[in-house]
């Protein structure tokens, strides 16, 4: 059945080459959410694959998202879902995309629902919005107590645990620099190294400088409380350390392989390379937030979603209307 709003669009010929959708949006988080919105303002005919949890799904609130501050990961994403609703031209499926290939002015994409049905449909262009997966250190207790006790990012939980005694993981100058930025938020912060920290003089200098205790001591486990705050950090000599929240700057990898796959260009920390028009390497290919280089908050991934929304409808324009 056409879609109501169909009758709206201007007389054009039908574009070239006739596909399911203009546009697939691959990742139902912060970026394909609000990307979907703006095409969906455009009068595009969106499919939107929703393949599963957001990377923030362990935490208890969206901090510092304008307007939003605290709300439940997942009620910020069904605000999201619902404001589609008046969009007839844009459709969610739960969906996984395992395959994208790309042809002729178009792409094919492969999926997997949620009974495990296979479909394929067709695009003119595609958006990567999967985000990424954090790969947390092998300690135990890090991965059960994530998103509450054990957080990645000062800007978004500094002020959740402002006051109290925190720690710091990890080694060499990203931890140094992770230290200098928690200890704005409390005058108790160690760093734990876990073994040899790898600190040079100047970094252990300005660690003294503004009170924050070393311990290279190799870390046993930590211990939680029920609500998923820490409670101890043990080190394997039996010493134990109380402690409310530990920071740890986390390696990330891509949450799908689709990218490397389909061959584009990535950065030497793995994010999809972007230009400025949102668009990978591969022409009609886009990205957009966590999956992307640069800072990572899901106000900033809504915002490049709708930055990658208007790139590929402009560039939808163009081939519609030639010179
Ligand atoms: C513990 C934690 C707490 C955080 N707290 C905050 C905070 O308080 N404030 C803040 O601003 N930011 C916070 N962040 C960062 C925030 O989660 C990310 O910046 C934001 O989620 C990025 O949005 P995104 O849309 O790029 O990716 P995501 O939100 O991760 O969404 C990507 C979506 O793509 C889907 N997907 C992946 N592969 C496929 C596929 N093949 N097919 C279909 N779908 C697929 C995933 O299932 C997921 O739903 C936090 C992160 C973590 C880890």
């Amino acid at each position: 059945m056409p879609h109501p709003s169909a009758s709206l669009i201007r007389h054009r010929a039908p574009a070239q080459p006739a596909t399911d959708y203009d546009v697939v949006i691959i990742g139902a988080g912060s970026a394909g959410l609000s990307a979907a919105l703006a095409l969906g303002r455009c009068l595009r005919r969106v499919l939107i694959c929703d393949g599963g949890p957001p990377r923030n799904a362990p935490s208890p609130g969206v901090q510092s998202f304008f307007t939003r501050d605290g709300i439940k990961p997942a009620e910020l994403l069904q605000l999201g879902h619902q404001q589609l609703k008046p969009y007839d031209t844009v459709e969610t499926r739960v969906a996984r995309v395992t395959q994208v290939s790309a042809g002729a002015g178009q792409f094919e994409l492969q999926a997997e629902g949620e009974t495990g049905r296979q479909f394929t449909v067709t695009a003119r262009k595609v958006l990567l919005a999967t985000g990424v997966e954090d790969e947390l250190p092998p300690v135990e207790g890090m991965r059960d107590l994530w998103g509450r006790g054990v957080l990645h990012c000062p800007y978004c939980h500094g002020w959740e645990v402002r006051g109290q005694p925190l720690a710091v993981y990890g080694r060499g100058k990203i931890v140094t620099g992770l230290a200098l930025l928690v200890s704005r938020w409390a005058t108790d912060v160690v760093v734990c190294t876990d073994g040899p920290g790898h600190l040079s003089n100047n970094a252990r200098r300005r660690l003294r400088q503004q009170k924050i205790r070393l311990y290279e001591e190799p870390i046993s486990h930590l211990e939680g409380k029920p609500n998923g705050e820490l409670r101890h950090i043990v080190f394997e000599n039996g010493e134990k350390l109380a402690r409310h929240a530990l920071f740890v700057h986390p390696h990330q990898h891509q949450r799908t392989n689709l990218a490397e796959l389909l061959g584009c260009r990535l950065t030497s920390k793995g994010a999809v390379w972007i230009n400025k028009h949102s668009q990978t390497s591969i022409s009609g290919l886009y990205a957009a937030g966590d999956t992307t280089p640069g800072p990572q908050k899901a106000v900033l991934a809504a915002a490049e979603g709708t930055l990658a929304a208007i790139a590929i409808h402009e560039a939808l324009t163009r081939e519609e209307c030639p010179k």
